[in-house]
């Protein structure tokens, strides 16, 4: 029997993630002359933001334009691992192990500081008929337009809260897609705090475009609350007060706005906090990002804020890693922060809505959980989240909670209970079996495949 021993690697500095706020981190490590390596699960660098394919790649904005020369800077730089996972974080204060599964083995870096950089990923307030085919979420839509140029029908209703949702009709109407109409939950007046943001020119810019562009197309106040398979199209239907409305369309696209990846962060040990503000639980730091002894936190894994709040965060977070201060840039992220509080709060899900999710709604799509069952269980007394789990299986299915945890906390939030944060433990998403027998098991750490058989090879 023979114990395959996994690659290790040191360096001074490891980003993980390689969207905008990696980006950000990385070229300010470059810059200052500083060791560093940077990995992303994608096989591509630039995260959601800089998404694109050959020949697609609109600078509209001048954050996207210092994004994609970020990226091109990065281009072909050994120091970018893509199609690498972080699966696990180990050790003590200042000896920490990152696991990464990549090219179907597990390489083990050892850090001297870590920038934890993972984004965030899309909320839903689900219905029945969400998890049918024709229903996406609205950035699987706009990634299909800018990774393939596909658009997934010619017809589509978008419905949910959020600036997301403009953006993505815009681009799809850009692609030739028609928009049958844009749903947003929120009534007009809600939104008027948000008014002032938009007096700065790059979000009127972008605002003006979008609004001219889907003119008509914007109802207020109404949501989607069932959807249904007619043919091979999509029945949909909306609801505003006690008024409803049919309409059907090739797809329907939803989106809630969007919620931090924290989980590596937690495994490194870094706390996170309930802000619903921010888009949920957060990544908790101090003034310079810094979470835990030499991890530092930034971009959407600190608060929901959009990509210009990631690139400040990214270089904030580098200096502070080295470090250095740069008082003109920790004003510049207190500026996006309060933006990010506005914005996340304005488009927010009303409670009550949590509570009037139907019966028979899907709730976790991986283990088939319904609402129903949820509520029972709440019903009688399982309260917290890992009592839930053990009563319906909720969040225990392939990923992980990731779609379905934010959901349960709203929920429960609606209740009048306290959010609780979510326990993860590695591997953070699911790898090959052949990874966590034979390569991750030569890791001996202890408590992960513990009690598997050592296997010959
Ligand atoms: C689906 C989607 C589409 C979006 N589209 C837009 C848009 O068009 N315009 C806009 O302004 N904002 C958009 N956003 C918001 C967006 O999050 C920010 O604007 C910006 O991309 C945030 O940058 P970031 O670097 O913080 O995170 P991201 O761009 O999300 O980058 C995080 C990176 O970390 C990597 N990562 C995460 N976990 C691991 C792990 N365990 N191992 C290795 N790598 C990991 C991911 O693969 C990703 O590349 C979108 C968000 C989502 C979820």
């Amino acid at each position: 029997m023979k114990r395959i021993e996994p690659k290790r690697v040191r360096v001074d500095f490891l980003v993980a993630g390689a969207g905008i706020a990696g980006l950000s981190a990385a070229r300010t490590l470059a810059d200052e002359g500083a060791e560093f390596l940077v990995l992303d699960e994608y096989p591509f660098l630039g995260g959601q933001y800089l998404r694109h394919r050959e020949g697609y790649r609109p600078e509209d904005t001048r954050t996207r334009r210092s994004g994609f020369e970020l990226l091109d800077w990065a281009a072909g730089r050994e120091e970018f691992w893509t199609s690498s996972l972080i699966i696990g974080c180990y050790g003590d204060e200042g000896e920490k192990e990152v696991a990464v599964s990549r090219e179907g083995e597990v390489v083990v870096i050892r850090p001297g500081k870590i920038i934890i950089a993972t984004g965030a990923r899309e909320r839903y307030l689900p219905f029945p008929g969400w998890t049918l085919p024709g229903v996406l979420s609205v950035g699987a839509v706009q990634a299909l337009i800018k990774t393939s140029g596909v658009l997934p029908g010619k017809e589509g209703i978008f419905a949910g809260t959020g600036p997301f949702l403009l953006a993505a009709a815009h681009e799809f109407r850009e692609a030739g897609g028609k928009v049958l109409g844009i749903f947003e939950l929120n009534p007009p007046g809600r939104l008027l705090p948000f008014l002032p943001d938009l007096l700065e020119w790059e979000k009127l810019r972008e605002g003006t475009r979008y609004l001219l562009s889907l003119l008509g197309r914007i109802k207020f106040g109404w949501r989607a609350v069932r959807a249904e398979a007619k043919g091979e199209k999509v029945e949909v239907t909306l609801k505003k007060g006690n008024k409803r409305r049919k309409s059907t369309a090739d797809f329907l696209a939803i989106g809630y706005g969007f919620s931090p990846n924290t989980e590596l962060a937690q495994l490194c040990g870094c706390p996170v906090e309930y802000c619903p503000e921010l888009g949920g639980f957060v990544v908790k730091t101090a003034e310079d990002l810094s979470c835990a002894p030499g991890i530092y936190a930034s971009g959407e894994v600190t608060g929901i804020g959009g990509a210009r709040k990631s690139m400040i965060e990214g270089r904030l977070a580098a200096l502070s890693a080295l470090g250095k201060r740069d008082p003109g840039l920790l004003k510049a992220r207190e500026r996006e922060l309060s933006f990010a509080r506005r914005l996340n709060t304005v488009f927010s899900v009303p409670l009550h809505l949590w509570r009037e999710i139907p019966d028979e709604t899907i709730i976790c799509r991986c283990e088939d959980v319904r609402m129903g069952e949820i509520r029972r269980a709440v019903e009688e007394g399982f309260s917290l989240i890992r009592e839930l789990k053990e009563a319906t299986r909720v969040t225990m299915g392939n990923c992980q909670g990731r779609t379905c945890f934010p959901i349960i906390t709203e929920y429960l939030r609606a209740l009048g209970r306290r959010p609780e944060p979510m326990s993860v433990r590695p591997p953070l998403k699911p790898v090959e079996m052949g990874i966590f027998v034979r390569e991750w098991n030569g890791l001996k750490i202890g408590h992960i495949g513990e009690g598997l058989p050592e296997r010959g090879v």
